[in-house]
């Protein structure tokens, strides 16, 4: 589903992304962890295709297709999503008036008509049911007064509505108490479904004990230095860093 071949990125001429290599087929969950300032965010810019993301060298195959040459609009239509570290807020615009407006985007650029109203009204409450996410948040501008957990709650209602066949979430679990943490991850979980494929950003081990990967893999200087199963993620949660980093 997705083929990343040695991949180098640079931010405003800074070399950050040093030969990645990385394959995530149809229903794998893989975890990029590794320090702070390692390269995770970026790596997941890139794939969402945000500007100032300069792709050196190396490849991204999404689908047979090369992602690189697609806006983040077309890697949306593609079926890739991208959950913000840091979501916005978009004062004025209701939460349900974005997702449907998202959702036409994307249906637009498969070349399939509008969402019918009262289908879309089915499919919100059908999701929110399933997310267990109240339905008052929906009427709310979006992420607006949201507080932490809500708007990360709401990333992964928006990752429902949309259907994505690739999630990247990056650093979801950042600041989430744990009742928050588990509701996201329950989210998370009821969108497995054998075909849908994620990458999970993540600093912290925490969030692997609940959505528990495939693989999981350390990234340091912009390199992937380490994979392993999820017990990896156990391993770094006792030992850290510092043994495949060489820096205590
Ligand atoms: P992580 O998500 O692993 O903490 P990042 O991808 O955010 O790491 O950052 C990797 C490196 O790139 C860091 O050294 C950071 O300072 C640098 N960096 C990230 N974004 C920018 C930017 N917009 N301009 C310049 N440097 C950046
Ligand atoms: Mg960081
Ligand atoms: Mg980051």
């Amino acid at each position: 589903m997705l083929q990343i071949s040695d991949l180098h990125v640079s931010v405003e001429d800074k070399s950050i992304l040093q030969g990645i290599d990385l394959q995530v087929k149809p229903g794998e969950v893989h975890a990029i962890m590794g320090p702070n300032g390692s390269g995770k965010s970026t790596l997941s810019s890139t794939l969402a295709g945000k500007e100032d993301y300069q792709v050196d060298k190396g490849t991204i195959v999404f689908k047979g297709k090369q992602l690189t040459e697609l806006d983040p609009e077309e890697r949306a239509g593609e079926g890739v999503f991208l959950a913000f570290q840091y979501p916005v807020e978009i004062p004025g615009v209701s939460n349900k008036l974005f997702l449907k407006t998202a959702l036409n985007g994307i249906r637009k650029y498969r070349g399939e008509e509008d969402i019918d109203r009262f289908d879309f009204e089915d499919l919100l409450e059908e999701k929110a049911q399933l997310l267990k996410m109240p339905m008052d948040l929906l009427q709310r501008s979006v992420n607006e007064g949201f507080s932490g957990g809500e708007k990360k709650r709401n990333d992964i209602l928006q990752m429902a509505v949309l259907s994505p066949q690739l999630c990247i979430l990056d650093e979801t679990d950042s600041g989430l108490d744990i009742d928050a943490l588990k509701a996201v991850s329950a989210g998370v979980n009821a969108l497995r479904d054998g075909k849908r494929s994620f990458i999970m950003v993540t600093h912290y081990q925490r969030i692997l004990d609940y959505i528990k990967p495939d693989y999981v893999h350390v990234l340091y200087k912009g390199k992937i230095v380490k994979s392993g199963d999820h017990t990896l993620a156990k391993v770094l949660e006792e030992k850290g860093y510092g043994w495949i980093t060489g820096e205590e």
